[in-house]
């Protein structure tokens, strides 16, 4: 592909202060050749989508937008790393509205996410701040109608954020062309090239041109990941994080020891008037124990909703809205729900069972505190946990105190 030349500025990053680098406390560690644009004003955009982005309620761009932006619609590959709730996915919205040519019908960008919620959101990310560009945009995603899928796609469509499957069904039935796709964006790429999903990436990717633009945004990149890049991207812009700046200030981080899984049930209950102040996502390790939780916890008259990937689409739609409004406001989910969903109003998540790896961990509680909010995220441990979460404070040099008595005065 071709690499247009990034004006390197040294001095600027670290000189510069203003109000939303501070409130997230962001500091990138790969990027000090890179000029921060420290208004979207500045940024080249075309007319109309500026309009929209300030008229979404985006005032300025966070830390990653300032650095990040410029290079995608300059064509260049990147790699995009910052912490959760800085703005990565709605940049990709962002890009993806600047880089189409909305006089042509062809899908000119696709953007591949691990989750049903999470391409749809972006959906309506795109939407939202493309809403005076006239733009098509269709989340091409499971378990809903392939016919509405042939019929969107038919009619012509610019942008097509989906799930790895459909879209790789959509391309192999040649209703989506893929000829015109000039940019192809990993949201939450490790998920995306980790096993779960590697052949299905590599899949999609065997249908586009050689020239293709690849994007590749997470809060976490793991060194694997890194290394895996060099084989389908060329001469990329890189923008990393050092893992001991992951965390983020705003979320405080406790622990509450239960010693025996038995003691999490009315451990929970007695925080659930904590949960209901404002909003809260309750994780379990498996689909079985979240069907089991809740029907549990509402058996004994406490309020939850529930939501994981064996339940029919139609619920799950149901569910995230209700959750979105704020109309139900404790939500017992699995690992579905740990990368890239966005809720406002969640400003507290609890870990029933600790994460399976690291990288899900800082996934989890960045629900949470998103674009500078507060939160605060509770670690239920058995006794034999202890040394788990010692080791992802340790990993990410974070600090993880037992819980304060006072904890709902802190959300
Ligand atoms: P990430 O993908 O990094 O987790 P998102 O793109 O989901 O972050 O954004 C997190 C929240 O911050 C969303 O509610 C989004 O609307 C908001 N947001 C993103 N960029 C800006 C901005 N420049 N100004 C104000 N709010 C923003
Ligand atoms: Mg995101």
């Amino acid at each position: 592909m071709a690499a247009t030349a990034t004006s390197r500025a040294s001095q600027t990053i670290r000189g510069v202060k203003n109000t939303v680098e501070e409130k997230l406390k962001f500091v990138t560690s790969e990027s000090e050749g890179i000029e921060p644009i420290m208004s979207f004003d500045d940024m080249c955009l075309k007319e109309e989508l500026l309009r929209g982005i300030y008229n979404h309620g985006f005032e300025k761009p966070s830390a990653i937008q300032q650095r990040a932006i410029r290079p995608i619609i300059e064509r260049r590959d990147v790699i995009a790393q910052a912490q959760s709730g800085t703005g990565k996915t709605s940049m990709i919205a962002l890009a993806a509205c600047q880089i189409v040519d909305t006089a042509s019908r062809e899908v000119q960008a696709l953007i591949l996410s691990p989750t049903r919620e999470l391409a749809a959101q972006t959906e309506k990310v795109i939407l939202a701040i493309g809403n005076y560009l006239n733009i098509q945009v269709h989340s091409c995603i499971g378990g809903k109608s392939l016919g509405e899928d042939i019929r969107r796609l038919e009619n012509g469509v610019h942008v097509v954020s989906g799930t790895p499957g459909r879209v790789c069904d959509m391309l192999d039935r040649k209703t989506l062309r893929p000829r015109q796709i000039k940019l192809l964006i990993l949201d939450e790429s490790d998920e995306m090239l980790s096993r779960g999903f590697k052949d299905q990436i590599y899949n999609v990717y065997r249908y586009l041109s050689h020239e293709v633009q690849v994007c590749l945004i997470s809060a976490t990149l793991p060194n694997e990941i890194l290394e895996m890049t060099k084989l389908f991207m060329t001469d990329p812009v890189r923008i990393l994080v050092k893992r001991d700046e992951l965390t983020l200030q705003g979320i405080k981080q406790f622990f509450v020891s239960v010693e025996r899984e038995d003691w999490k049930f009315d451990t929970l209950c007695d925080l659930y008037d904590t949960l209901t102040i404002t909003q809260a996502v309750v994780f379990c390790n498996t689909k079985r124990k979240v069907d089991w939780l809740s029907e549990k916890l509402r058996s004994n008259n406490f309020t939850v909703s529930s939501m994981h990937g064996d339940m029919p689409q139609k619920e799950r739609d149901a569910i995230m809205k209700d959750f979105k409004n704020s109309e139900s406001r404790i939500l017992i989910t699995t690992d579905v729900w740990a990368r890239g969903i966005d809720v406002q109003h969640v400003s507290l998540v609890i870990n029933y069972d600790l994460p399976n790896n690291r990288e899900l961990y800082i996934h989890r509680i960045g629900r949470s505190g998103r674009f500078g909010r507060k939160g605060v995220a509770i670690n239920f441990v058995k006794n034999d946990d202890i040394r788990i979460l010692r080791d992802i404070e340790q990993y990410y040099s974070t600090q993880i105190d037992e819980m304060p008595m006072n904890v709902a005065d802190l959300i």
